[in-house]
């Protein structure tokens, strides 16, 4: 008999995150004879999410619609996901390593009287076992787990695992199951989002960070200048963020945003290891800083030694002749 696995999904602003299609494709990797079913819980709109996910790879989905899902809550969505595992009883569950990951999976994982391998950025498998690799101490080493008992329960850090191309041709089966989700004990009245343009910091495949060597709030422009040529976003140092300069939402490293883009420019960043700890398993770095001694050389692929103000108008010229995809 083959295996089943779940794959939870995340909305936001009634669209499915890329990490959703990245756990199916962590899910394959986990098993893949596997059956996939995704699990998508909102108030609206199920049957187109629920019908993205078998094209990126999922054989099957279920729903869960209800009004108290409109926002979330570790409650709510705690109330619907448990439901689905009841009906489903699957071998395996993946989300991803995101906020809402990193706080419902832990409470379901306890319902469940199950262990959780969070964060993984690798999935092996080696004759019957299947071994996850995880960070640890901020990225510093890497542990790799199996699990000897219990359901496997995992959550895939964004950006890491490659998500399966689309096919439209794929079809499966898309059933809502009805939860009454109530007695929640937190209710979302109204949510205040920060104006943020563009391309969201967690899932940017580019990002252009900024550090103390940036100076001022002003000096971050041609940053978001060179971001939005490349398609990507703008992050920053724990430095930058403390002087003022940006928003502590931008903030990148072991108490800010763990991040994995395929490049990261790193601007004006004397490379702490505190900063180190959530950028430097990034595809490509490339650091600019005026310091040849600077500790952010030793994790960069390339290295630029010059005054930041004079390097990043020359790239921006640069980038504007080319066409990015
Ligand atoms: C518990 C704890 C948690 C922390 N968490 C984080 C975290 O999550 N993220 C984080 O980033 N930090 C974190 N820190 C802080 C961290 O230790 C560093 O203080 C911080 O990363 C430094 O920021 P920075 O590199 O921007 O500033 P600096 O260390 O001041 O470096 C500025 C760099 O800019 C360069 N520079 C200056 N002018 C120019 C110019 N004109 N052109 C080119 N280069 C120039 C300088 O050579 C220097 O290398 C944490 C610290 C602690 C104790």
């Amino acid at each position: 008999m083959s295996e089943k696995i779940l794959v939870i999904a995340e909305v936001k602003e009634g669209e499915l995150r890329n990490v959703s299609f990245e756990a199916i494709a962590a899910a394959k990797e986990i098993n893949q004879e596997s059956e996939i079913v995704g699990v998508v819980c909102a108030d609206d709109d199920l049957e187109n999410l629920a019908q993205e996910l078998i094209y990126y790879g999922a054989d099957r989905a279920v729903t869960v619609k209800h009004d108290n899902l409109k926002s979330y809550t570790s409650e709510g969505f705690g109330q619907a996901v448990l439901a689905v595992i009841d009906e489903e009883s699957p071998d395996a569950i993946v989300m991803g390593h995101t906020s809402i990951g990193k706080d419902l999976t832990p409470k379901l994982a306890s319902k469940l009287d199950t262990g959780l391998i969070s964060d993984v950025v690798g999935i092996d498998v080696d004759g019957s076992q299947t071994v996850y690799t995880r960070p640890i101490y901020s990225g510093k080493a890497f542990e790799k787990k199996v699990v000897s008992s219990g359901l496997p329960f995992v959550t895939v850090r964004p950006n890491n695992i490659e998500k399966l191309d689309r096919d439209a041709s794929r079809s499966g089966d898309i059933r809502n199951i009805d939860v009454d989700i109530k007695d929640l004990r937190t209710v979302v009245k109204e949510v205040v989002r920060k104006a943020s343009e563009g391309v969201d910091l967690s899932e940017a495949k580019v990002i252009v960070a900024g550090g103390r060597g940036v100076k001022s709030e002003d000096g971050f422009k041609p940053l978001y200048q060179l971001a939005d040529l490349l398609g990507g976003a703008v992050g920053a140092s724990r430095g930058a963020c403390d002087a003022d300069y940006c928003d502590y939402s931008l903030q990148i490293g072991q108490t800010g945003k763990v991040v994995t883009p395929d490049l990261y420019i790193a601007v004006g960043i004397s490379g702490a290891i505190q900063h180190l700890a959530g950028m430097s398993n990034s595809k490509v770095i490339v650091a600019i800083n005026k310091d040849p001694e600077a500790n952010i050389f030793n994790v960069a692929d390339y290295g630029i030694v010059g005054d930041l103000f004079e390097v990043i108008p020359l790239l921006i010229e640069e980038f504007k002749n080319v066409k990015v995809s």
